[in-house]
């Protein structure tokens, strides 16, 4: 027997209509522990509808009675904290403290929606001609509809709803398929928080679910976080039924070692950022870009290191890396490692084959460091979303920045140098969102917005932080005149000011 996992609708669980479900791992044995139900398009309707339905009343709702459910929630969400990261965990792999990281980061988009009020504060211009008035506001946009992956199900989707629903929207979460339950945890905060009905729903489903939503003329937005490809579908598709877009994609993140660094730090910075959540990060970093002379001493410290990683199963607090999250996903990374190999990479470390004690069955893949990679072959071009890290060796500064340039994905990019020279000129020149001065994972503070440049974006807006609240806003202007006119009758000319 396992579990089915349902659809919220209307602030409790809800089966829908589609008949299609998808199987659950627990990634550590291989096990199919649940199956998630696919909704399907009428489905798509009554969810848009609930939303729909919901909206009128919560946009009306006063900016103290939201700043009051967001208080509470994030006080359930941290009361909560360890069972959300113990379903992330099972369904994902990823080692708990990394799942409690990713809360605690979710956590900081709640903290920023509280000050809700702040942030919606408008202009106000007194006297802009003779007795009139004009002051700007910003509006929900209406129906918001997320669209998640499956390596953040608690954080990437925090990125989104406590700042859609802040500003007056409703949303409905269309997580990845792939491990749903903490979207469940979140909806059912939600509701003990006081959100009325219908203001956060949630839709399982693959393609035919996103597609239905996509085009949908009940929906107002969409936020869409997830492979490159699937984000310029997104893009296309929704722009052009009308709505507005935020759709963030891969990446590529490179890490730049000069020959001046603290090569202890960088090693270990690889490492972590290299390996941690199985890579399965868009923020990990895949690329060390080595500048000549001291390729040989970084790949050294990076091996070393990368050799002692202990894999296990994610609720093993004596594990650092746990599993990958399918079978499929293992193989493919395996795939990867196979044609570099095949290509000539020098692999140092090599993570293929991985047995983990008394777990035969789960989805393992060691850490792998590959040496001498070149620029074209596909594990530098392709995001591979594991635990394989890349070195490329390079003649000069100039050659590493020309590399980040050359790459179609923009996300995030570190610096390593004692030289604070450099690494102003690397900020200022360098070609992404995101960029890290010996930092390897410079993810913006939520109070900041995140999001990348190039393939790693399709629309303008960041996610959360101000430009959260611009995408789930739009501007009104208004101008008035209280006061009797000066003069009275009909005048055609162009209005002026006086
Ligand atoms: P994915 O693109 O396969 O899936 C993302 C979402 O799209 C899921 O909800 C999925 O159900 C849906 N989807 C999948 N195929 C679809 C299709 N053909 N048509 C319509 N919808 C479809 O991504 P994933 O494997 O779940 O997540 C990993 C990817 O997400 C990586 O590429 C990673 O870099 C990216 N990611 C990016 C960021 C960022 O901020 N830029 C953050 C996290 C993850």
């Amino acid at each position: 027997m396992t579990d089915t996992i349902d659809h919220w609708l209307d602030g409790k669980p809800w089966t829908g209509a589609g008949a299609r479900r998808s199987p659950v791992y627990d990634p550590s044995t291989g096990a199919t522990t649940a199956e998630v139900r696919l909704g399907d398009a009428a489905d798509v309707d009554v969810t848009v509808a609930s939303a729909r339905a919901a909206f009128d009343e919560w946009r009306a709702s006063s900016l103290s009675k939201r700043t009051s459910v967001l208080f509470d929630l994030r006080r359930i969400l941290s009361d909560r904290r360890d069972e959300l990261a113990r379903v992330i965990s099972s369904q994902h792999g990823k080692v708990l403290s990394d799942a409690a990281g990713e809360v605690q980061r979710g956590l900081e988009v709640v903290e920023f929606a509280c000050g809700i009020p702040q942030l919606l504060k408008g202009g106000y211009t007194e006297q802009a001609s003779t007795e009139v008035d004009v002051y700007s506001i910003r509006q929900p946009v209406g129906v918001a509809v997320g669209i998640t992956p499956f390596n953040f199900p608690a954080m990437v989707p925090l990125w989104m709803c406590p700042v859609a629903i802040a500003c007056g929207n409703t949303f409905i979460l269309k997580p990845s398929e792939r491990d749903p339950g903490a979207s469940l945890v979140l909806a059912q905060a939600w509701a003990d928080a006081g959100l009325p009905d219908g203001v956060f729903n949630v839709l399982h489903g693959d393609a035919e679910v996103v597609n239905a939503l996509l085009e949908h003329p009940g929906v107002d937005a969409v936020s869409f976080v997830g492979s490159t490809p699937i984000a310029r579908h997104v893009y296309e598709t929704a722009t052009a039924a009308g709505k507005r877009v935020q759709a963030l994609g891969g990446a590529k993140n490179h890490m730049i070692v000069l020959p001046d660094a603290d090569l202890d730090a960088a090693a270990d910075a690889a490492v972590s950022a290299g390996y941690g959540s199985a890579g399965e990060r868009c923020m990990a970093i895949s690329v060390v870009v080595a500048v000549d002379p001291i390729g040989d001493e970084l790949v050294e410290a990076i091996a070393e290191r990368t050799r002692a990683i202990r894999v296990g199963p994610g609720h093993d607090p004596a594990s650092e890396m746990g599993p990958i999250v399918t079978g499929v996903h293992r193989d493919r990374i395996s795939g990867y490692v196979d044609a570099g190999a095949a290509d000539g990479v020098r692999v140092v470390v090599d993570g293929r084959g991985l047995a983990v004690d008394g777990h035969p069955d789960g989805f393992w893949f060691g850490p792998t460091l590959l040496d001498d990679v070149q620029v074209g072959q596909s594990v530098y071009t392709d995001e591979i979303f594991g635990p394989v890290l890349s070195v490329v060796r390079v003649p000069s500064y100039e050659d590493a920045v020309g590399l980040v340039r050359d790459c179609a994905f923009g996300n995030g990019v570190a610096i390593f140098t004692r030289d604070g020279g450099a690494a102003r000129r690397f900020t200022f020149e360098v070609e992404a969102g995101m960029v890290g001065v010996n930092v390897p994972i410079p993810v913006p503070m939520a109070y900041y917005s995140f999001g990348g440049w190039g393939d790693s974006l399709f629309g303008d807006t960041h996610v959360h932080g101000p430009e959260g609240v611009h995408f789930y806003t739009r501007g009104k202007v208004v101008t008035q005149r209280w006061a009797d006119p000066a003069t009275r009758g009909p005048d055609l000319g162009f209005p002026t000011h006086t």
